[in-house]
């Protein structure tokens, strides 16, 4: 499998419980490194347009207020299937349905405050990243 990068975020509702480190823990426990990171407040046009895919969906507002209640961290992971790896680490987007091990079962709090954001393809890894990092800000 090739060496991958994909985009994370974590969550206003871990970031507020103090649940970096645990979750930073899992994320490299699982052999993820995670390459480039840093807390920032984001704005209500940077989530809009993150999360524009979700734009016709009825919890987009929700989401979006969600998503600038607190403080993220975002980061970038590099590791073999990075993208695939992480999803599993992070678990199912309800954690109802998330399995014992996973990031969603041990820290969210519901379908929508779930802890974690994971890219779904590399390549919407890569616009991702791009959002928030320029290139000399991820060292691997
Ligand atoms: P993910 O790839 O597992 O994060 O899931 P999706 O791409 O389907 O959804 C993106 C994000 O939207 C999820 O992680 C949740 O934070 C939020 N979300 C999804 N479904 C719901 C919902 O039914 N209600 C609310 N409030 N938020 C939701």
């Amino acid at each position: 499998m090739a060496l991958e990068r994909t985009f994370s975020i974590i969550k206003p509702d871990a970031t507020e419980r103090n649940l970096t480190g645990k979750i930073n823990a899992m994320i490299e426990g699982a052999g993820l490194r995670i390459v480039a990171q840093k807390r920032i407040q984001m704005t209500r046009a940077q989530a809009e347009a993150f999360y524009a895919v979700h734009k016709a969906r009825p919890f987009f507002g929700e989401l979006v207020d969600f998503m600038i209640s607190a403080p993220v961290v975002v980061q970038v992971l590099q590791g073999e299937g990075a993208v695939a790896k992480y999803r599993e680490v992070m678990g199912a987007t309800n954690p109802a349905d998330a399995a014992e091990g996973t990031i969603r079962k041990a820290c969210a709090k519901s379908i929508g405050e779930n802890s974690v954001h994971g890219s779904d393809a590399a390549e919407t890894a890569a616009v991702e990243i791009a959002q928030f990092f320029s290139g000399n800000e991820i060292v691997g």
